[in-house]
């Protein structure tokens, strides 16, 4: 590790977990780059495993892949009907997550959404729901029923619940296959939820998991289908999500790295930024080179706000 780091801020297209612009360190090493973006809110601890996903993309590398490309899905925000078919036509992909259980928003909009977005996708489209735990698990049971009619099948249904016994009594309720995604968050998590019963398909992140290595590990030890998901990095953090799941042994579902069109810029150049061509991307074997990163510089305070966090990070880890 020769030590450079370089801090971004990215203004994003939509506002996103409350923040419009997003913030992260590039590191070099011997492998390329690696992406340090834990989000600004977490703490130290929390912050390790991001750095150690980092640090092995830029001194360690990859596994090697056992696919070239990788569904992606389209994600579609709690919009109308006509808005949210032109983003499933527009997006080129035959899968399409679909928000739901928006609060304050009457449950028959969710049921008109995904009725448009199964119109746009055609039948052998997959539409999937993501409820970011939004429901009781009463109020889920009721409306997983009412948006299967309405979508003619769902292929799953993201964290209808925020608890752990919720979804599992929810999966003994319902027919359509239940993920967990906020309830996975760190690496003893995905154990969790499979003892509980309260998951048939996980969302796995290798920022907070810590590395691709270690996102492949727990994939094998709990055993279920595995979607992996961003957590809207640039194109460089992204890459490493794609080198996930290029390695994983199987991959039954598109998953959720269709995300640079989050970000209004990139620390990569126009060309070379992942964004979905067909419903794909490829799976590189090295992030992409950040030539665009002094464009896209945080500016100073924010820069030695970083720094300052990373150092003490990476402490931690070398301790760990
Ligand atoms: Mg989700």
């Amino acid at each position: 590790m020769d030590g450079s780091v370089w801090t971004y801020a990215l203004p994003m297209t939509t506002r996103f977990r409350g923040i419009t612009v997003r913030e992260g360190m590039l590191l070099s090493g011997p492998a390329g780059w690696g992406e340090f973006c834990p989000f600004t809110e977490y703490d130290d601890h929390e912050a390790v495993a991001w750095l150690a996903a980092a640090r092995e993309a830029a001194e360690d590398g990859w596994p090697a892949p056992v696919r070239e490309r990788v569904p992606v899905n389209c994600t579609v925000p709690a919009v109308g009907p006509e808005h949210a078919q032109r983003i499933v036509r527009a997006s080129g992909c035959s899968t399409a997550k679909v928000k739901v259980a928006e609060r304050g928003r009457p449950a028959a909009e969710d049921e008109e959404r995904v009725a448009a977005v199964r119109d746009a996708l055609g039948p052998a489209g997959l539409v999937r729901v993501d409820a970011n735990g939004g429901w009781s698990a009463d109020e889920a049971v009721t409306a997983i029923g009412r948006l299967t009619a309405a979508a003619g099948g769902l292929e799953y249904v993201e964290q209808p619940c925020a608890a752990v016994e919720d979804l599992a009594r929810v999966r003994r309720a319902v027919d359509v296959p239940i993920a967990a995604d906020e309830s996975i968050r760190r690496a003893e998590d995905p154990m969790r939820v499979v003892r509980a019963g309260a998951a048939d398909v996980v969302v796995l992140k290798v920022s907070p998991l810590g590395g691709v290595r270690r996102a492949l590990r727990i994939a094998e030890e709990c055993g279920l289908p595995v979607v992996v998901s961003s957590a809207v990095e640039s194109s460089v953090g992204l890459a490493a999500g794609l080198a996930l799941a290029g390695a994983l042994p199987e991959l039954r579902h598109a998953c959720g790295l269709g995300t640079v069109s989050l970000l209004a810029d990139d620390v990569v150049a126009a060309a070379d930024r992942l964004v979905p061509v067909g419903g794909t991307l490829p799976v590189p074997r090295r992030a992409p080179e950040p030539a665009h990163r002094d464009a896209v510089a945080a500016p100073a305070e924010r820069a030695d706000w970083w720094r300052a966090r990373h150092d003490r990070i990476r402490g931690l880890l070398e301790r760990a």
